[in-house]
């Protein structure tokens, strides 16, 4: 791998051989990425005789709980303390799929005043400069595919198992749309075929991932396809959005609207989706086809969000129509 030279894997090695407390933090709003990512790094590093926790800034969606590793994780929002007392013994922090200290919200100020040595393994466009030892690539699918890539440079293919095959399979799996996007190559194959020698079942994963749905969750999305789905057809664009009444209303928990923004997507002849959520503050999804259609510069430039070409992010202070508004003036823009 391109990225993993061998002068920063030295430098690695280093830290692993000097340092003694290690933590791995990943970006706000878990996904299976930034949650896989962590957990096979952890029962990685863990097997390497390493000092190690998770510390990430919000909790996780509970389609992942099944996940072994996820019991050890602490998180910012619910024990800011424990959070902060790791970080300030910290002498390397592990910085998964995101690419800019902002990305972990309330914690991001603790990390970039720690004096440990920053990590940063990422496939997100334009890494920031904040990180001591920089893995990025974003041409790989998944954060998860790096960790793999990662074992894999540093010689240590023979501590794979299933704990960590499970996890990477997860961050792969979600963050690829179940192996259809146009990230995955054949070595993304190649790492699954890897995992599979080590013992993950990949269907235990999609049911464990995808099998799982509460009722209040289908009913929310049910509703939100029946009722609130709007089509821009000059713009080709599907915009569904929930208010906190709606939510509230269906038993929202997080996690129940992950893949809502896709539903839009998958709609003939729509090659642009948004999904609106007013869960605090208005968090907004991105995402479209094909290769000359990128969402993240209009995330960037009106939502201070930003991301992958085809999926991304943002957000706005404001209110829902408010938001809805700005979404349906700027559109045209990107016709
Ligand atoms: P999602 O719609 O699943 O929340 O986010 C999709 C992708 O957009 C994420 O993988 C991430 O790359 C990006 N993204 C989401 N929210 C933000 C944000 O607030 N800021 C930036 N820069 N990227 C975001
Ligand atoms: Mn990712």
């Amino acid at each position: 791998m391109q990225i993993f030279t061998e002068s920063k894997l030295t430098q690695v090695q280093n830290l692993f051989l000097e340092k003694k407390n290690f933590v791995i933090t990943a970006h706000k709003s878990p996904d299976g990425d930034s949650i896989g990512s962590s957990v096979a790094l952890y029962h990685y590093l863990k097997k390497k005789k390493i000092n190690v926790t998770i510390c990430h800034p919000d909790p996780h969606p509970y389609f992942l709980d099944w996940m072994k590793g996820t019991e050890t994780i602490i998180n910012y929002e619910q024990t800011p303390d424990a959070v902060k007392a790791k970080l300030e013994e910290a002498d390397v922090i592990f910085c998964l799929d995101f690419n800019t200290l902002n990305r972990i919200g309330g914690m991001s100020k603790v990390v970039e005043n720690s004096k440990a040595e920053k990590i940063m393994i990422d496939h997100h466009l334009h890494p920031s400069d904040e990180f001591d030892i920089n893995f990025s690539d974003p041409a790989s699918c998944s954060t998860a595919q790096l960790i793999a890539d990662f074992i894999l440079c540093m010689n240590d293919e023979q501590l794979l198992d299933e704990n960590i095959g499970e996890a990477i399979y997860t961050g792969i799996m979600t963050d690829t749309g179940s192996f259809r996007f146009s990230s995955v190559t054949s070595h993304t194959h190649e790492v699954i075929a890897l995992l599979m020698k080590y013992g993950v079942k990949p269907y235990k994963i999609h049911e464990a991932v995808f099998d799982t749905n509460t009722l209040d969750k289908l009913r929310l999305r049910s509703y939100a396809i029946n009722e609130k789905l709007e089509i821009i057809p000059d713009s080709q664009t599907a915009i569904i959005s929930l208010t906190q009444a709606e939510l509230k209303k269906y038993n929202y928990v997080k996690g129940d609207t992950e893949g809502l923004v896709n539903v839009g997507l998958s709609i003939n002849g729509i090659k642009r989706s948004i999904f609106l959520k007013e869960d605090g503050i208005i968090k907004i999804s991105f995402r479209s086809k094909g290769e000359n259609n990128p969402v993240n510069v209009m995330a960037a430039t009106h939502f201070e969000g930003g991301g992958h070409a085809n999926a991304s992010g943002g957000k706005w202070n404001g209110t829902l129509a408010e938001a809805i508004q700005k979404i349906k003036n700027v559109l045209p823009e990107y016709d």
